[in-house]
């Protein structure tokens, strides 16, 4: 039964005018549910569709977004990056620039030194060892700098161009180190070898006493001969003592004469630095050959009475440049 009503036709009048006929359209009953069904399937896709795309659009605009976002936040991260490198070169530059400067002043401490160290080579070249090293301790002092330990003043912010001026400063500082180091390099050496030849000068000066006893029986200059009592000149001075006494070598240098003479009797002629020759006359003994390198207080011989002698002493003589001079100049 239902089956039957449910296939019955619908009938639809369609009514226009008075002109028009009406017009009589017969629709079956599925027909009828179906075209709305599939217009409102029709109309709910197109809205779900609709949804999903601008679900996606907003999706895709939000990621996009985060994207950004997090660029964004990189660069700031970059720039503080940047700007803390920055700062952290400036403050290197300037403590940099500090280190510069110290060590260009201490580089100038050194250099001034070196030349206080030549000045006082070439004093003692000329002035045998006076009191020089009580100036030079006292100059060296005046050197010294002590820096104060407190700090402080306004802040004023350095500028790029600061920044700028001071690498400029540090690569003039650097150039002036470079300069003073070089001038060191090529003065220490000559400076160590005149300090090495003063030191063999000093060495050399015949200056200490040239036996154990300290009695001098004659001095120099002029004197009645004792041989035949006329005026003479005495060349060198005597020392009374007894025979084999040591004989020691007055300054350091080179032997050369070890022989024996006539009037001298044993006797040695030591040659030193500086012109300075010294003879030791009237010896019991030699105990050195022609040609040897002698130091300074060496024994060389023995005391004795040999040559044109009255008795067991030494004859001390002390010649520059081939002229004689008072041994008393020298030894103390
Ligand atoms: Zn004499």
């Amino acid at each position: 039964m239902k089956s039957i009503k449910f296939k019955q036709p619908l009938t639809l009048l369609i009514v226009r005018d008075a002109q028009h006929a009406v017009k009589q359209v017969q629709l079956s009953k599925p027909l009828l549910i179906l075209v709305p069904t599939v217009a409102i399937l029709s109309l709910s896709g197109l809205i779900i569709s609709m949804q999903v795309q601008s679900s996606q659009l907003i999706t895709r605009m939000e990621q996009q977004l985060n994207h950004q976002n997090v660029t964004h936040h990189q660069m700031e991260i970059t720039v503080i990056n940047r700007e803390e490198a920055i700062s952290r070169l400036q403050n290197e530059i300037i403590q940099l620039s500090s280190e510069a400067q110290d060590m260009k002043d201490k580089m100038q401490r050194v250099h001034e030194l070196e030349q206080e160290l030549q000045q006082f080579i070439k004093k003692n070249d000329t002035s045998m060892l006076t009191d020089s090293d009580s100036s030079y301790m006292t100059t060296q002092s005046n050197l010294t700098n002590d820096l104060p330990m407190h700090v402080g003043g306004e802040f004023i912010a350095v500028s790029t161009s600061d920044i700028i001026n001071l690498s400029e400063e540090i690569k003039d500082d650097y150039e002036d180190l470079r300069k003073l180091l070089d001038t060191m390099e090529s003065n220490v050496p000559r400076t160590i070898e005149k300090a090495q030849e003063t030191q063999n000068m000093l060495a050399g000066i015949p200056n200490i006493w040239p036996t154990s006893s300290h009695v001098i029986s004659s001095s120099f200059g002029y004197r009645k001969d004792p041989f035949t009592g006329v005026a003479a000149y005495h060349a060198g001075i005597d020392i009374s003592g007894d025979t084999g006494d040591p004989i020691y070598a007055a300054g350091a240098g080179t032997v050369l004469e070890a022989d024996k003479q006539g009037a001298r009797g044993l006797y040695i002629k030591i040659q030193h630095p500086d012109g300075l020759q010294t003879s030791y006359m009237h010896l019991s003994d030699i105990k050195v050959s022609v040609g040897d390198r002698i130091s300074k207080g060496e024994v060389i011989g023995e005391l004795g009475n040999t040559g044109r002698s009255t008795g067991a002493h030494l004859h001390f003589q002390v010649e520059k440049k081939n002229n004689v001079v008072n041994p008393l100049n020298y030894i103390k």
